[in-house]
C-alpha cells in the first residue's frame, strides 16, 4: 500500500503561500477594490493552503487601463529590441533560478508530481522566453514592387507592429508554462497584456510578476490579475479597451469567448481541448511501444489537451499492447504530489475528481470493460484517481467522444488501415494524434491523413517552442509557438508612397 500522506512543503513555498492576496497591477501589488479571496486547495490532500484575490470589474478596469496606457506612450514597444530582448532572457533566468520553488508551487496546486514539474513544466516556461526573445530583434516587413503600377511611380514596404493590448486567459493544467506561452511572445512583439489564470490555480502565475518585475519589464506592460472565468475572465474578453484576446482552455468556453471577443472584431487566438487518437500498427516493438502509449494518457493525470486517449491498436498486437500498458500501473500508480516517487499525482480539483469518476460509471453502464484501473484508491482527502484502460467500447459511447481529461484510455482493435484513419478522425476535435510503427512511409502516409495540428510518430506530448501548435477543427483557431506564435501578436501594414 502506497502512503499518501504529502510532505512538508519548503520555507520558500511557506512564504509564497503565506503573502497577502493582491493583483499585479501597473507594476505594482494592489489591493482588490473588492473584499473576496479565493480558496487555494492542495489536490493531494484536499486542504486549504492560501488564498489570492477574485478581482472584480473595478480590477479589471484598472488593469486593462494600465496595459492601454504603457502600449500608447510606446515605453515597451518602443525600446530598442535589444533591450526587449536581454529582457526575455532575464525574466528566463529568474525562472530558472527559482526552478525550485516554482515546481513546488505547481506541484501542491496542481497536484502534478514535483520532479515532473521540474523537467517539463519550470524549464518549458523558460525556453519559451528564451525562444521569443530571439524573434524580439528579427521582427521585419518587406519592401514589396507594386503588380499593377510602375515601379518608379510607387514605393511600397509593409510594417510589422504590435496588436496592442492583449486580454491572455489560461487553464489549470500547466499554469505556468501556459503563462508564459502567453505572455512570451506578446513582450517579444511589443505588446501589453492583462493575464489571468484559472481559478484553481494562480500560485505560480502570482509568482511569475515577481520575476517579470525584477527583470525590468516596465509597469503596466504585464499585469496579472487572479478570478473566476465568467467575471473576471468575461470582463477582459468584452473589455473595449483590449485588442487581442489569446485563450487556452476548454472548447465550450473558448466557443463563448470567440463570440464575445468577435462581436467587436478583435483579434483572436484559441487553443481548445482534444480526444486524441494514438494508431499502433501491426509491424511495432511492444516493449517498447506500450510504456509510450501508457504515457501518453498518464502523463499529468490525463490532464493533458493532447492526451492520447483514444487508442487504436491493430488486431494482432492490441492484447499485448494493453497487457504492456497494464504492466506499468505501479509506475503510474497516483502518489501525493510532493512523493520524490510520484509518476502521476491526484487530478486537481474535487470536480475533475467526480467528473472523471462520472464518465468511467458511464463507460461501464454503456458496456465497457475495466481492463484496469476504473477507480480512485483510498486516501485521506486527496483527488486520485487510478490509472485506467477501458476496452470493448464502441464510437457512440461518451468515453470514447468526450474529453475526460483525466487518467483514462478507451482502447481499440482495428483490421483495416482505411478504417481507423475514419475513426481516428470521427470527432469534433483536431488537436493532436500519434502513430506507433517502424514503416517510415506508413507514418508518413497517415500523419498526411489525420486531421489534426499536431501529429507525433513513436513519441508523444513533445512539444518545442520552435514548432507551432494548433488546432483544427473545433480544437482551435491560430497557432502558439514558432514563428507562427508570434505573428499571432503582430499587424500588418501596407505602406504605398508615390514617388
Ligand atoms: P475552462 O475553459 O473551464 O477554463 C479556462 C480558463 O478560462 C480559466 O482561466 C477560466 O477562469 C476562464 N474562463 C471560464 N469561463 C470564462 C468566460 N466566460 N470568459 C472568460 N474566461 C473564462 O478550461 P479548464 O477546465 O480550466 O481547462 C481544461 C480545458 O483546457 C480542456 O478542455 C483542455 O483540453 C483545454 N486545454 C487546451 C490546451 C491547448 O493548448 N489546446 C492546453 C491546455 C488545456
Amino acid at each position: 500500500t502506497i502512503d499518501r500522506t504529502q510532505r512538508e512543503y519548503s520555507d520558500a513555498v511557506k512564504k509564497a503561500l503565506a503573502r497577502k492576496p493582491q493583483l499585479y497591477i501597473n507594476g505594482e501589488w494592489v489591493d482588490s477594490s473588492g473584499g473576496t479571496t479565493i480558496d487555494v486547495e492542495d489536490p493531494s490532500n484536499g486542504k486549504v493552503i492560501s488564498s489570492f484575490v477574485e478581482a472584480t470589474d473595478k480590477d479589471v478596469d484598472r488593469a486593462v487601463a494600465a496595459a492601454r496606457v504603457a502600449f500608447d506612450d510606446g515605453r515597451w514597444r518602443n525600446l530598442p529590441p535589444v533591450v526587449r530582448e536581454k529582457t526575455l532572457h532575464k525574466i528566463a533566468d529568474l525562472i530558472e533560478a527559482h526552478a525550485d520553488e516554482l515546481a513546488e508551487l505547481e506541484a501542491i496546486d496542481v497536484g502534478k508530481p514535483k520532479g515532473m514539474a521540474s523537467v517539463v513544466d519550470v524549464p518549458g516556461a523558460a525556453n519559451h522566453f528564451r525562444y521569443m526573445a530571439g524573434w524580439a530583434g528579427k521582427i521585419n516587413g518587406d519592401t514589396l514592387p507594386p503588380y499593377s503600377m510602375p515601379g518608379n511611380m510607387m514605393f511600397a514596404y509593409t510594417l510589422k507592429e504590435p496588436v496592442g493590448v492583449c486580454a491572455q486567459i489560461v487553464p489549470w493544467n500547466f499554469p505556468l508554462l501556459m503563462a508564459c506561452l502567453k505572455i512570451a511572445p506578446a513582450l517579444a512583439a511589443g505588446c501589453t497584456t492583462v493575464l489571468k489564470p484559472a481559478e484553481q490555480t494562480s500560485l505560480t502565475a502570482l509568482r511569475l510578476a515577481d520575476l517579470i518585475h525584477e527583470a525590468g519589464v516596465p509597469a503596466g506592460v504585464v499585469n496579472i490579475i487572479t478570478g473566476y472565468g465568467h467575471t473576471a475572465g468575461d470582463r477582459m474578453v468584452k473589455h473595449p479597451d483590449v485588442d487581442k484576446v489569446a485563450f487556452t482552455g476548454s472548447t465550450e468556453i473558448g466557443k463563448l469567448i470567440n463570440r464575445n471577443a468577435t462581436e467587436h472584431l478583435k483579434k483572436v487566438t484559441l487553443e481548445l481541448g482534444g480526444k486524441s487518437p494514438v494508431v499502433v500498427m501491426p509491424d511495432v516493438d511492444v516493449a517498447e511501444t506500450a510504456p509510450g502509449v501508457a504515457g501518453a494518457i498518464f502523463f499529468n493525470s490525463g490532464q493533458v489537451c493532447v492526451a492520447g486517449s483514444r487508442l487504436y491498436a491493430h488486431k494482432s498486437v492490441f492484447d499485448k499492447v494493453v497487457e504492456g500498458m497494464a504492466a506499468t500501473a505501479d509506475f503510474w500508480a497516483p502518489r501525493p504530489s510532493l512523493d520524490p516517487a510520484a509518476h502521476m499525482g491526484p487530478v486537481v480539483s474535487k470536480e475533475q475528481h467526480d467528473r472523471v469518476l462520472g464518465y468511467i460509471e458511464a463507460g461501464k453502464r454503456d458496456g465497457a470493460s475495466v481492463l484496469m484501473g476504473g477507480d480512485a484508491p483510498s486516501a485521506d482527502g486527496g483527488y486520485y484517481i487510478n490509472p485506467t484502460i477501458l476496452t470493448d467500447v464502441n464510437p457512440q459511447m461518451s468515453v470514447v467522444r468526450e474529453e475526460i481529461f483525466g487518467p483514462v484510455v478507451v482502447a481499440q482493435r482495428f483490421e483495416d488501415l482505411n478504417d481507423v484513419v475514419k475513426e481516428a478522425n470521427d470527432t469534433p476535435y483536431g488537436l493532436a494524434a500519434g502513430v506507433w510503427t517502424k514503416d517510415a512511409s506508413a507514418a508518413v502516409r497517415i500523419a498526411s491523413q489525420l486531421k489534426a495540428g499536431t501529429v507525433w510518430v513513436n513519441c508523444h506530448a513533445m512539444i518545442d517552442p520552435a514548432l507551432p501548435f494548433g488546432g483544427y477543427k473545433e480544437s482551435g483557431l491560430g497557432h502558439e509557438q514558432g514563428r507562427l506564435g508570434l505573428e499571432a501578436y503582430l499587424e500588418t501594414k501596407s505602406v504605398l508612397m508615390k514617388l
